[in-house]
């Protein structure tokens, strides 16, 4: 499974971040799965491996600018990224939604970060359920705004993290049943926009009060390849539980 810890601005302290980061990077080396960070810029920059080709660091971005650089005061390009040694950009955030971030936006977002061999996870989700399922149209409309915009090679490198907004920072997390649904839904999509069965190839995550207790249950038959972690990721004890419990 690929378990990605967003720290958010939860971790502020280089020194955590540090002890955190020598956590994760332990997690990673048992094997059992892709373990990764996705620390604040500032602590990018501070846990970027110095070594020259800089692979396997475990190491996401929490956003990415929309610009490719140049004449940009305060914008940290897909290629700064790349340069530090970051494998993984988070786009899409329902918390970066909330300020206004639109789908057309997250699509520039995905492409620059694919452009420069990065790995986007495309946040996806809805705010709120409806009995006419109006909320599948939205996040089929979030997911194929991006997809249209790909070529068929870049649409494979996408990883998909289906994060329903009620349910992050929330004391529940989603139910098996619901969860395993929607990833059939998600795969559907994504089948109508590439050949044969392509669509199982791309990873699906869940996000959404992933914690050492649920974490085995929600795994269990629902098809997803792995989570992203909120505020679970920001305690070493409770991160290594957490990955642990689907070990
Ligand atoms: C998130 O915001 O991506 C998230 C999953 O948060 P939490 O685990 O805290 O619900």
């Amino acid at each position: 499974m690929l378990i990605a810890g967003n720290w958010k601005a939860y971790v502020e302290s280089g020194t955590k971040a540090k002890a955190l980061y020598q956590g994760v990077k332990r997690l990673r080396a048992k094997g059992a799965h892709e373990v990764v960070a996705a620390p604040s810029f500032p602590h990018l920059g501070l846990l970027a491996p110095a070594k020259a080709g800089k692979t396997g660091s475990g190491l996401a971005a929490q956003d990415v600018s929309v610009t490719v650089g140049g004449a940009e005061t305060g914008e940290v390009t897909a290629g700064l990224l790349r340069d530090l040694g970051v494998e993984y950009v988070i786009v899409g955030h329902s918390e970066r939604r909330a300020r206004g971030e639109s789908d057309d936006v997250i699509l520039e977002k995905v492409r620059h970060v694919l452009a420069h061999g990065l790995t986007p996870i495309l946040c996806i989700g809805e705010a709120s359920r409806d009995q006419d399922a109006q909320y599948l149209k939205l996040v089929r409309a979030q997911l194929s705004t991006v997809l249209e915009g790909l070529s068929a090679k870049e649409r494979l490198a996408l990883v998909i993290a289906y994060e329903p907004v009620w349910a992050i920072g929330a004391s529940e997390p989603i139910t098996a049943e619901d969860l395993g649904e929607m990833v059939l839904y998600i795969k559907k999509v994504l089948g109508d926009f590439m050949p044969g069965r392509a669509n199982q190839k791309v990873r699906i995550l869940y996000g959404g009060s992933v914690a050492p207790e649920n974490a085995r249950g929600l795994a269990a038959g629902t098809g997803i390849d792995g989570y992203l972690v909120g505020r679970a990721s920001t305690d070493l004890a409770t991160f290594s539980a957490l990955v642990k419990a689907v070990s």
